[in-house]
């Protein structure tokens, strides 16, 4: 059985090919710049050319149809035709109040994908245009629908419900969704197994940090809180999202910018968050690089130029992550494990350090020399005494999604 995963964004389309037997990938790829000019880079796993180049992208269609053909060419292709795509998954970012699982696609299902454009206007349109392409392209193949919020669907109403006037949630689902549960669920998973918890009670609280990062608290195998909201703008302070800021900000850069509401959430989105403090990069690696942090041990070099707008940016990002672990402490109710994921979860010693450093109230440390480096796979880097585990996870949504695509068509 293989299955084809599919993340479309508004001009890209990211891809991988599964063979389920072995879980391993076939091919993976990346179409960019789709409806303007467009480039397809193509990576087959069977020691084939990688295919790199520019090519026509003008719909979302056609760049299916580009990846349909390299991995069925002779020169890069997996595999001999379509018929060896037996379903498509599809990386979905907004589940709504209906969508508490993955899903077998439909018309139903489309029909309320595109109602639910209101509560993610910039994603759910290019998710759909993902689906759309893949049903013209692949209309006999089964298409599945994993969301980013279904795994904190499980959320008790005190945690979701906003204490603002009910109406909204009962009229316009205005409710908080959270978002990265794919991520959230396979490491929060891997962590119990680890723990030796499984089917036992577990108490995890999971970092996914990333340009996008959130918090999830984990009882039991099942997410009970986290910190994005209604859509991914709430929570930790982020690459270029503010996240939780006093909600009268948005009039008041308004106000101050001459702006509409709209222009001054676009700031709050794009414009703010590390990015807004250092002013010159979002990315976490020049910012360690700009504050002095040796990237591979994660100690301050005290012999370099420290830039102090990148030392405040890494404090505010890692005193906001240890307060919500202050505050998931106290949802769960104790805590066994704490989980560093994505691209600075898993990548950056300075940053897993800066914040377990926060948490001596807690009694929770880590392990400074096994923290340095970059390993792959999991590590427990929990320090001596420390009264929770601490465990960094490499993320893998794309395989949790092929794996709720094969068990929906199975069904
Ligand atoms: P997303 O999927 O949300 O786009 P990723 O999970 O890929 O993001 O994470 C991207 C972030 O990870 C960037 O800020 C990048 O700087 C950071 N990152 C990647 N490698 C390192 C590293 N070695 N040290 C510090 N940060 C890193």
């Amino acid at each position: 059985m293989n299955v084809l995963v599919i993340n479309a964004g508004s001009s890209s389309l990211k891809y991988q090919l599964f063979n389920m037997k072995t879980e391993s990938i076939l091919a993976k790829g990346l179409c960019d710049r789709i409806a303007l000019d467009g480039h397809l880079k193509h990576t087959p796993a069977n020691g084939k050319p990688v295919y790199d180049s520019d090519i026509p992208l003008p719909t979302h269609a056609e760049a299916i149809s580009a990846v349909i053909d390299k991995l069925t060419s002779e020169d890069y292709g997996v595999i001999g035709d379509l018929s060896e795509i037996n379903a498509v998954g599809h990386r979905a970012v907004h589940g709504g109040r209906k969508f508490f699982g993955s899903t077998l696609i439909n018309d139903d299902v489309i029909a309320t994908l595109e109602d639910y454009i209101r509560l993610a206007p910039l994603h759910i349109p290019a998710n759909l245009m993902g689906i759309r392409a893949c049903q013209s392209v692949m209309p006999n193949i089964p298409q599945v629908a994993v969301f980013d919020t279904s795994f904190h669907y499980t959320m008790p109403e005190y945690a979701y419900i906003y204490p603002i006037p009910y109406k909204y949630y009962e009229l316009n689902d205005i409710r908080r969704y959270g978002f990265h549960g794919t991520s959230h669920r396979y490491v929060s998973a891997i962590a119990i197994e680890h723990l030796n918890l499984t089917g036992k009670e577990s108490k995890v609280i999971t970092c996914h940090l990333g340009n996008g990062s959130s918090l999830a608290a984990v009882r039991d195998g099942i997410s009970i809180d986290t910190t994005m909201g209604v859509t991914p703008l709430e929570g930790l302070p982020m690459g270029t999202r503010a996240g939780s800021v006093d909600p009268s900000m948005a009039d008041i850069i308004a106000t101050t910018d001459g702006s509409s509401l709209k222009e001054a959430i676009n700031i709050l989105n794009k414009k703010s968050g590390v990015l807004g403090i250092y002013e010159k990069s979002s990315d976490f690696r020049d910012i360690e690089l700009a504050a002095g942090v040796d990237g591979n041990t994660g100690f301050i070099d005290s012999s370099k130029e420290h830039d102090k707008r990148a030392m405040l940016a890494l404090d505010i990002f890692c005193y906001h992550a240890a307060k919500y672990i202050g505050a998931y402490v106290v949802a769960l109710g104790g805590l066994d494990a704490i989980v560093f994921t994505a691209g600075i979860g898993e990548n950056s010693p300075y940053v897993r350090k800066a914040i377990c450093d926060r948490l001596g109230g807690l009694d929770v440390c880590i392990d400074d020399q096994k923290n340095v480096g970059r390993v792959s796979g999991f590590r427990d880097v929990t320090g001596i005494g420390s009264k929770a585990k601490i465990f960094v996870i490499p993320t893998n949504e794309e395989l949790v999604i092929a794996r709720d695509t094969i068990e929906l068509i199975n069904k």
